[in-house]
């Protein structure tokens, strides 16, 4: 992390939780969060769209933001069964997910078709978090800079801001396995996708732009993870189930 650059951690609960889970574990970091003066990280919860009321309700009070974890390219019309980014303002979110792996590979889902999800996101005035990662097969190939640059490049809208974008670098091997890259191999990612935003939208955007490492990322490996120069948070699946380990991985930032 570089001074200048605030921590985001977000929690990405996927299509887990019921509405009684849901409420224990925001009300749980809703006291957390609360208790601590303050905090100076940001903390963003992504729950299924199903309780996005009720968890917005919940944190209502307290710094924790609302997320949600994709959304359409249109603002409305004839799509059943799909979400706007309008629709997600209007329920208070502030941060959206899109291009997660679990998406690009189980819905075909294209840079393009990211890039337009983002562009969605900034014309509705949210901050789309933009996931890249390659695959086990591409890092064993050798083609993990190229996959990282050409999903960046293919899905960064113009017009991106520091204020409008995350990007999150998510190994696809490394989600929900138990297994991370190491820290060299992180920062050396991260340092490449910073390098790319600075073509992308200059000097000044790029170095105020968070770039999240997200894959296994739980209280034993935050610390380390998150002291990395160019890691500035976490995006983070299955630990941010537990209310004490996504509390305790956002405390490794402190
Ligand atoms: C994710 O799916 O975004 C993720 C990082 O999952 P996990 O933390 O469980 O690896």
């Amino acid at each position: 992390m570089v001074q200048g650059r605030r921590p985001l951690i977000a929690g990405n609960w996927k299509m887990n939780v019921l509405k009684a889970g849901g409420l224990s574990l925001a009300g749980a970091l809703a006291q957390s969060i609360k208790a601590q003066s303050n905090p100076d990280f940001d903390m963003v919860v992504c729950p299924p769209f199903t309780l996005l009321t009720k968890i917005g309700d919940a944190i209502t009070a307290s710094a924790i933001m609302l997320g949600a974890q994709d959304c359409h390219t249109l603002e409305d019309g004839a799509h059943t069964g799909d979400i706007s980014a309008a629709m997600l303002a209007d329920l208070g979110c502030r941060y959206v997910i899109v291009g997660h792996s679990e998406r690009r590979s189980a819905y075909g889902e294209s840079n393009d078709g990211v890039k337009a999800k983002a562009t969605a996101l900034h014309n509705a005035g949210l901050t789309a978090i933009i996931c890249i990662g390659e695959t086990e097969k591409e890092r064993d190939a050798g083609r993990t800079f190229d996959v990282a640059k050409e999903q960046l490049t293919g899905s960064l809208p113009a017009g991106s801001t520091m204020g409008n974008t995350v990007i999150a670098y998510e190994p696809v091997w490394a989600i929900g396995t138990g297994r991370t890259p190491t820290l060299e191999e992180v920062q050396d990612v991260h340092a490449l996708i910073r390098a790319e935003l600075t073509n992308a939208l200059g000097q000044e955007q790029a170095g105020g732009t968070r770039v999240l490492y997200g894959g296994s990322m739980n209280p034993k490996n935050a610390r380390d993870l998150l002291a990395l120069a160019d890691v500035d948070g976490g995006l983070i699946g299955g630990a941010s189930l537990k209310a004490e380990d996504f509390w305790a991985i956002a405390q490794s930032c402190v």
